[in-house]
């Protein structure tokens, strides 16, 4: 059983979500993304949880600025895709595309999703049914293509679709509401409608709007909902 924290970094700044994830059958910690370094630690000491592993996304600094002060403290190794190992900061061991990696008794797969920056992974936790997106998939909206075409945006999207409905997904930022006005007008639906209240609603109480189930975010989301790389071109 993997548990998930979401901790938010950079508030009202960049609102980015870094993660302590614990494996509960051996209590092994990792971070997600150490984007600030105050929060993380301040998670960490309140749940006595002292992280093996830094697992990072993808090479962006407000995902990985963290990564050297989390490692001195508690001693950690980074991990992350071997395409970027001249640029994750304090990079030990690398992963790529179709192979795994266990957290205690927690088995990651990881899956290339390479156009929001060449390198991009997701780190999936098939028998937790968890994702987590990185700067690939946020709720209602997708990241910008930084190193990447629309191509492998579209590709990359599709891998995401291939994974099974009951899975939730944990987003590398807080933006649900930044595209959710223009989504609804793209595709207004009672289901669309529902999500974006219930999203204002946790907002409001100061609470992440994820976990939301991919079978949710495919009919909700209008990238995952394009249904080729002309309807997705235009939203890009
Ligand atoms: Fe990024
Ligand atoms: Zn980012």
């Amino acid at each position: 059983m993997l548990k998930v924290y979401p901790i938010l970094c950079r508030a009202g700044i960049m609102d980015n979500y870094a993660y302590l994830i614990v494996d509960e059958q051996t209590k092994t910690g990792a971070i997600i993304d150490p984007s600030e370094a105050a929060p993380i630690i301040k998670k960490c000491e309140e749940l006595q949880i002292e992280p093996k592993y830094i697992l990072n996304t993808h090479h962006h600094f407000d995902h990985t600025d963290a990564n050297l002060a989390i490692k001195q403290k508690y001693n950690c190794l980074v991990v992350g895709n071997i395409k970027d190992s001249h640029r994750i900061p304090g990079f030990d061991i690398g992963v790529e595309d179709g192979k795994s990696f266990a957290i205690g008794a927690s088995k990651a797969e990881i899956i290339d999703v390479s156009a929001h920056t060449q390198g991009h992974i997701l780190w999936y936790f098939p028998e937790d049914k968890v994702v987590f997106t990185g700067d690939t998939l946020f709720n209602l909206c997708v990241g910008g293509l930084f190193e990447g075409t629309s191509e492998e945006m579209f590709l990359a999207l599709q891998k995401i679709k291939a994974l099974p409905d009951d899975v939730v997904f944990y987003p590398g930022h807080e933006y649900t509401m930044h595209f959710a006005r223009e989504a609804f007008a793209l595709a207004p639906s009672a289901e669309l409608a529902e999500y974006i209240n219930r999203a204002q609603e946790l907002l409001s109480q100061g609470l992440p709007v994820a976990p939301v189930t991919l079978g949710v975010e495919k009919k909700c989301n209008p990238y995952l909902a394009a249904k080729n790389l002309t309807e997705l071109k235009q939203l890009l």
